[in-house]
C-alpha cells in the first residue's frame, strides 16, 4: 500500500464521476478517480455509460440517420435532388465509433490537465473510517480521506426475454447492429426505445414498439405526449401500448415475441429485439453494503447532499434516487466536490430537464399539467405552435409547440414542455427561468431575437396571459 492518502477517491469515470474528480482537484484536493471501463482494444477509458455506450452515441447515431431523412424526404422542397440515397452504415458506425474514441480521450486528457490521478481496475471497499480503504483488484490498496461512488447503472433484465448480445440486446448491442434489421421489436417504449427505434427506423427497419403501460409516455405532459404520438406513427414507428412481453426466444428464423394484450395472446417474429426498460443501479463488486452502506429501493441511499450514512462517503448519478440522466450526475459530482472543499452548494432537483432526442424533440422541465391538477394547484397555460413561428416555416420545422405552466396567483413559472425541432436546446430558458423563480411576465417582457425558434418561448409565455401576436 503507498503512503499517499488523496483527499478524494472517485470510484466510477462517468459523467458524475469524471466530472466530481475533476472540480475536487480544481479546488485544490489531491484526487484519483477509478474506473473499469475498457474499450475494444483493452484500454482503460473514462466517460462511462454516457460517453461509451448512452448519450453521444446514440446521439451520433441520431444524426447519421435523421441526415438520412433530410436527403430522402426534404431536401426536394429546397429544389436539391439527390437521386437515390445511398447509406454505407459501417461509415455511419465508424463516425460514431470517431466521436466515443475522441471525447473519451479527452476525459484522460481532462485527467492529467487537472492533475487528477487516473486509476485502472474494479473498486471495492474495503474500510471506512476517518481514512476509507479501496482494493482495487489487480492494483494496489488505496487511501482516502473522502470516497465519492459513482458506479452508475446497467440495462434492466428480464426473464422472459434474455439478452443473448446476438438478436436480443440491450442499448450496447443496439447501438452496433452492422446491419439494418428488417424487422426490429423493441421492449419498452420509453426514451431508449423512442431513440434507438428512431434510428433504425430512419435506416430502413419496420419498428415495432411493446410498451407495458396503457399510456403512451406517461412522465410527459399529456398535451406534448398525444402530439408525439401521432408524428411518431406518422414515421412509421408502430407503437403498442398495453403490451406485455411474456416471452422471448432466438430462433433460427430470429426473435420469437410473444405478449399479451387486452387479455389476448400475440405473437411476431423480429429480425433483432431491443430490450429498452429501463436502467438499474449498479453496485457489483462494490462490497457497498459490505462495509455499512445503506441502499434504500435498490439505490445507495443518500441525503439531499448526496452524502451516505457515513459523513466522508458520498454517491452520485445513476446510483442514487432522482433521474438517470448525466447532467444529474454531473451536476452531483460539483456539488460533493464543492461541499468536501467546504463550500454549501445546492441543487434544485425540480428544475432538471428532461429531453428526449426524436425528430421533432421532446424536452421539458417542471411539472406536467396532469401533476398540477392531482396536486390541486390552480394555474394557467399558454402554447405557441411552431407553425406560427417564422423560422420554424424556414428551416421546415413546423411540427410541435411550446407550452408553459405559470401559477395562476403568482405568475411564477411551474413548467415548461416543448415538442419541435431544437427543444432540446430550448429548454435551457426554461431550465434559467424556473432556477431564477421567473414570472411567465419576466419571459413575456424579455427581447428575444427575430427570426428564431426562442420566439415561439416567449410567445407561450405570452400565451399565459392571453396576449400572444401571433396566433
Ligand atoms: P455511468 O455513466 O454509468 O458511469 C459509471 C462508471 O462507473 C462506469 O464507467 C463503470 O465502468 C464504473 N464502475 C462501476 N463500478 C465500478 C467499480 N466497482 N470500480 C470501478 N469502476 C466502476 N442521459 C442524458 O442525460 N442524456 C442522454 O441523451 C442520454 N442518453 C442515453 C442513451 C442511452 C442508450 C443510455 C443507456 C443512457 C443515456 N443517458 C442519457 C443516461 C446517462 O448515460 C446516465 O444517466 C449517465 O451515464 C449516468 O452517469 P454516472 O456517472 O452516474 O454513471
Ligand atoms: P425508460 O424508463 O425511459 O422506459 C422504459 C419503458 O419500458 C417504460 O415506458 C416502461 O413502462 C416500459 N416497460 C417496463 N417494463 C416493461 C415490460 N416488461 N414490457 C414492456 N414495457 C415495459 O427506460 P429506458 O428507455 O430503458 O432508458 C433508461 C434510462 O436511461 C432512462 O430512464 C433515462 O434515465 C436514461 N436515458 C436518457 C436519455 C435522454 O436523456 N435522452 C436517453 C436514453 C436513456
Amino acid at each position: 500500500m503507498s503512503d499517499k492518502i488523496y483527499d478524494v477517491l472517485v470510484i466510477g469515470g462517468g459523467p458524475g464521476g469524471y466530472v466530481a474528480a475533476i472540480r475536487a482537484a480544481q479546488l485544490g484536493l489531491a484526487t484519483a478517480c477509478v474506473d473499469q471501463w475498457k474499450n475494444a482494444k483493452g484500454k482503460t477509458v473514462y466517460g462511462g455509460t454516457c460517453l461509451n455506450v448512452g448519450c453521444i452515441p446514440s446521439k451520433a447515431l441520431l444524426e447519421s440517420s435523421y441526415n438520412v431523412v433530410r436527403a430522402q424526404e426534404h431536401f426536394a422542397a429546397h429544389g436539391i435532388n439527390t437521386g437515390t440515397v445511398k447509406v454505407d452504415l459501417s461509415v455511419m458506425q465508424k463516425r460514431k465509433e470517431k466521436i466515443v474514441d475522441t471525447l473519451v480521450t479527452g476525459i484522460s486528457g481532462l485527467f492529467k490537465k487537472n492533475k487528477v490521478d487516473a486509476l485502472s481496475g474494479t473498486a471495492s471497499l474495503k474500510s471506512i473510517g476517518d481514512i476509507c480503504e479501496v482494493t482495487i483488484a489487480g492494483g494496489e490498496t488505496v487511501r482516502a480521506k473522502n470516497v465519492i461512488i459513482a458506479t452508475g447503472s446497467v440495462s434492466r433484465n428480464v426473464a422472459a426475454a434474455a439478452v443473448d448480445g446476438k438478436n436480443i440486446v440491450d442499448n450496447i448491442g443496439a447501438l452496433n447492429f452492422s446491419s439494418v434489421p428488417k424487422k426490429l421489436g423493441i421492449i419498452g417504449a420509453g426514451v431508449i426505445g423512442l431513440e434507438l427505434g428512431s434510428v433504425w427506423r430512419r435506416l430502413g427497419s419496420e419498428v415495432h414498439i411493446l410498451e407495458a403501460l396503457p399510456n403512451f409516455l406517461e412522465a410527459a405532459d399529456k398535451d406534448i405526449a398525444t402530439e408525439a404520438a401521432k408524428i411518431f406513427k406518422k414515421q412509421g414507428l408502430q407503437i403498442e401500448t398495453g403490451a406485455m412481453v411474456t416471452n422471448a426466444k432466438s430462433t433460427a428464423k430470429g426473435v420469437a415475441v410473444e405478449w399479451d394484450k387486452d387479455g389476448k395472446k400475440e405473437k411476431a417474429t423480429f429480425d433483432k429485439l431491443i430490450l429498452a426498460i429501463g436502467r438499474v443501479p449498479y453496485t457489483e463488486g462494490l462490497n457497498a453494503e459490505g462495509v455499512g452502506l445503506e441502499i434504500e429501493n435498490g439505490r445507495l441511499k443518500v441525503d439531499e447532499h448526496c452524502r451516505t450514512s457515513h459523513r466522508n462517503v458520498f454517491a452520485i448519478g445513476d446510483v442514487v434516487r432522482g433521474p438517470m440522466l448525466a447532467h444529474k450526475a454531473e451536476d452531483e459530482g460539483s456539488l460533493v466536490a464543492e461541499l468536501i472543499a467546504g463550500q454549501k452548494p445546492e441543487i434544485e432537483y425540480d428544475n432538471i430537464p428532461w429531453v428526449i432526442y426524436t425528430h421533432p424533440e421532446i424536452a421539458w422541465v417542471g411539472k406536467t399539467e396532469q401533476q398540477l391538477t392531482a396536486a390541486g394547484v390552480n394555474y394557467r397555460k399558454g402554447a405557441f405552435p411552431f407553425i406560427a413561428n417564422g423560422r420554424a416555416r424556414g428551416l421546415g420545422e413546423t411540427e410541435g409547440m411550446v407550452k408553459m405552466l405559470a401559477d395562476a396567483e403568482s405568475d411564477r413559472i411551474l413548467g415548461v414542455h416543448i415538442l419541435g425541432a431544437g427543444a432540446s436546446d430550448l429548454i435551457a430558458e426554461g431550465a434559467l427561468a424556473m432556477e431564477m423563480v421567473c414570472a411567465s411576465e419576466d419571459v413575456a417582457r424579455t427581447c428575444h431575437a427575430h427570426p428564431t425558434l426562442a420566439e415561439a418561448f416567449r410567445e407561450a409565455a405570452l400565451a399565459v396571459d392571453g396576449r400572444a401576436i401571433h396566433i
